[in-house]
């Protein structure tokens, strides 16, 4: 995905979103802090956590999501987004998660 930085510059830049999310870092903690129900996910058909993620966190293969917490963006819309509500979700703990670089 490729969208237009608004910077000073009249012409404009194109800049692809998979940049902008590299340079982003991370301390991934070792304690979750999105845990999903998987029993909730069986009966789930929509799969509005895989559209919803702006991270890819949640993969459909084989009409099955699989999920990993380490890319988070903490945006919160995976719990919106469930209408199962299979997705337990809190803050990570201070010092941990996603630090944000000109992202
Ligand atoms: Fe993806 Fe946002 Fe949910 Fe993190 S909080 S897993 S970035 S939708």
């Amino acid at each position: 995905m490729a969208v237009i930085c608004g910077c000073a510059s009249s012409k404009g830049v194109f800049v692809k979103v998979e940049e902008k999310l590299a340079l982003n870092k991370f301390e991934i903690d070792k304690d979750v802090h999105i845990t999903v129900d998987e029993s909730k996910c069986r009966e789930c058909k929509l799969f509005q956590c895989v559209y919803a993620c702006p991270a890819e966190c949640y993969v459909l293969r084989d009409e099955h999501v699989t999920f990993s917490y380490e890319g988070c963006l903490e945006c919160g819309s995976c719990r919106i987004a469930c209408d199962q509500g299979a997705i337990r979700w809190v803050n990570p703990r201070g010092g941990f998660g996603v630090c944000y670089q000109f992202g």
